[in-house]
C-alpha cells in the first residue's frame, strides 16, 4: 500500500475513517442500511467512535441495474471526545455519535476496521443474487463532491472510480462485477451542504423478517398530522402507508423529516410490533439533487431533468391508464408521461391543452425517450373559448345556420357567411402553479412541495 498520511514516530496516523458501502441487498432480502446498523454496533463494541450521523445517499434513480431506491451508505469513525448526540438504539441501548476528534487512529487500526467491514459485508450481502455486486471503501479524505453530483445525475464508470480510489490510497474491495464501489465512493463524496433531510429507520427482530409487518395505520396518520416537520408519511387519497416497505427486508418502517429530534418524537407516536432498535440517517432524500435544468436537445436517457416548454400535443390516455402529451422548446419536442401509478396526478395532466406553458420535472426513460413526470409547474394557461350560439347575421339580425362540420355558417335569408360562432371563455379546472405526484408514487429524491 502506498502511504500518504501523517506519520508520528514512524507510525501512520489517520484522524478519520470514512466507510462507504453499497449493493449488498437483493429483491429477496437484505438491506444496506441494516449492514451499516450491524457494523456500527461492532465498531462501538471495539471502542471506535461514530462521528456525526450515518448517511443514506440516494443516487441516480434511473439507472437500470438498481435493486429499488438506489441507496448507498457512508459512515465516519474516529476517536472523539465531547458532547454526544443520540443516533439510534439497539435493544434499548443508545447508540451515540460525537463530533470533536480526540486522537488519531493508527495504520493497524485502519486495517483492522477494513477486516471488520469485510466480515460484516460477507456475512450479510446477498452475493448469491446475480444483481448484487457489493463494494466497500475506506478513505481518510472525502473525494470531491463532483463525484456525488455525477452519481446522482448521470452514469458513473467503474474504471473512473477505481482510479480515484487508487489516487486517494483507499482501502477497498469490490465483489463480483464490483459495481458497488461506485455507490460506496459516491456516498462518501456527498456533502450535505446545501440541503439535506433525515430518516429514522427502525429494524425488526430477526425472527420477524419476511413476515407481515404490524404498523398501525391510525397511529401513522396521527403522527403525520402532529409532526409537521416530517414528510411523505401517509397518502390519504390512496390509503397508502408510505412508512412501511414492501420487501422482505429487516426494516419495519422509516420516517423522513427535517430534524432528528422531531423524528424521535414522531417514532414515539407509532404503534407497531416490537423493534430491535433504530438508526437516524442524514440523507439527500427530498432534495431534488437528481434534477438538472435542460433544453430538450440536450436531454440524455437516465438523466432527471427540469424542462420548460409549451404543450404541443394534447394529453391522451393510452392502454394501462398512462397519460402522455408532448412539449416543445426552441430546440425540440419531447414526450412527457404521467404513468398509472401517479393516480390522481393524471387528472391534472389531462386538463392541459395545446399552448399551455409548463416546466416538467422528471426522470428520462430511454425507449422511447420520455420524461416520466414527478411534478409539474404550470406557468401559464391559454384561454379556451367555447361556443355559446351560432353567429347572428349583421344585415338581417337573425341567427345563421351551420353549413356542416368546420364549414362555417350562412344566413338563410341573405346568404351572408361567417366562419366562427359566438363564444365565451371556458373556466379552466386547473390553475397555474406546482402539482406533484401523490405520496404513494413519490421518488426518494423528489422534493415534496411541502419542502419547496
Ligand atoms: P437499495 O436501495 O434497496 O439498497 P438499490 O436500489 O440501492 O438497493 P443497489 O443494489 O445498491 O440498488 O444497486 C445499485 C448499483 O448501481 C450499485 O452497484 C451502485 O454502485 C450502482 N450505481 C449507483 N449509482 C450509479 C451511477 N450513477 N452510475 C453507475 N452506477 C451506479
Amino acid at each position: 500500500m502506498k502511504l500518504k498520511y501523517c506519520f508520528y514516530n514512524n507510525v501512520l496516523r489517520v484522524n478519520i475513517i470514512w466507510i462507504g458501502i453499497d449493493d449488498t441487498d437483493s429483491v429477496s432480502g437484505g438491506c444496506t442500511t441494516y449492514v451499516i446498523y450491524s457494523l456500527i454496533q461492532k465498531l462501538v463494541e471495539q471502542e471506535y467512535d461514530i462521528i456525526g450521523y450515518p448517511r443514506l445517499v440516494r443516487l441516480n434513480p434511473n439507472i437500470p441495474w438498481k435493486t429499488r431506491g438506489n441507496g448507498a451508505l457512508a459512515l465516519q469513525i474516529g476517536r472523539s471526545i465531547g458532547k454526544t448526540i443520540r443516533i439510534g438504539s439497539t435493544h434499548n441501548q443508545n447508540i451515540v455519535a460525537c463530533s470533536i476528534l480526540k486522537k488519531d487512529l493508527s495504520s493497524s487500526e485502519y486495517t483492522a476496521v477494513k477486516s471488520l467491514v469485510q466480515s460484516i459485508i460477507e456475512r450479510y450481502a446477498k452475493t448469491d443474487d446475480q444483481n448484487t455486486n457489493p463494494g466497500f471503501v475506506l478513505l481518510n479524505k472525502k473525494p470531491s463532491q463532483r463525484l456525488y453530483t455525477t452519481a446522482v445525475q448521470e452514469i458513473v464508470h467503474l474504471t473512473d472510480v477505481v482510479s480515484l480510489l487508487k489516487s486517494h490510497d483507499a482501502l477497498y474491495k469490490g465483489y463480483k462485477n464490483k459495481r458497488g464501489l461506485i455507490g460506496a465512493t459516491a456516498a462518501i463524496a456527498w456533502s450535505p451542504r446545501s440541503d439535506k433531510t433525515f430518516e429514522l429507520i427502525t429494524y425488526r427482530e430477526q425472527d420477524r423478517w419476511g413476515t407481515k409487518r404490524i404498523v398501525d395505520n391510525d397511529s401513522v396518520q396521527q403522527m403525520d398530522k402532529a409532526c409537521t416537520n416530517t414528510f411523505d408519511n401517509y397518502d390519504y387519497t390512496n390509503k397508502h402507508n408510505r412508512l412501511v416497505p414492501h420487501s422482505p427486508c429487516p426494516i419495519l418502517y422509516g420516517i423522513r423529516g427535517e430534524h432528528p429530534t422531531d423524528l424521535i418524537s414522531a417514532k414515539s407516536m407509532i404503534i407497531s410490533e416490537q423493534t430491535m432498535g433504530f438508526l437516524l440517517f442524514e440523507t439527500n432524500q427530498g432534495t431534488d439533487d437528481h434534477l438538472q435544468k435542460k433544453t430538450i436537445q440536450d436531454i440524455q436517457p437516465y438523466q432527471s431533468v427540469i424542462v420548460s416548454g409549451t404543450v404541443v400535443s394534447p394529453p391522451r390516455t393510452i392502454p394501462g391508464g398512462h397519460v402522455l402529451f408532448s412539449i416543445d422548446d426552441a430546440t425540440g419536442t419531447i414526450d412527457c408521461a404521467a404513468y398509472e401509478p401517479t393516480k390522481q396526478f393524471r387528472n391534472v395532466i389531462r386538463e392541459l391543452t395545446i399552448g399551455d406553458r409548463v416546466d416538467v420535472y422528471g426522470g428520462v426513460r430511454e425507449q422511447p425517450i420520455t420524461v416520466n413526470l414527478e411534478k409539474i409547474n404550470i406557468r401559464s394557461l391559454i384561454q379556451i373559448r367555447e361556443k355559446t350560439e351560432n353567429p347572428v347575421c349583421s344585415r338581417c339580425g337573425k341567427h345563421m345556420k351551420s353549413r356542416g362540420t368546420n364549414q362555417g355558417y350562412k344566413c338563410k335569408r341573405c346568404g351572408t357567411t361567417k366562419n366562427k360562432p359566438k363564444t365565451k371563455p371556458r373556466k379552466r379546472s386547473i390553475k397555474t402553479g406546482f402539482y406533484e405526484v401523490p405520496v404513494c408514487a413519490r421518488r426518494h429524491l423528489s422534493k415534496p412541495l411541502k419542502r419547496m
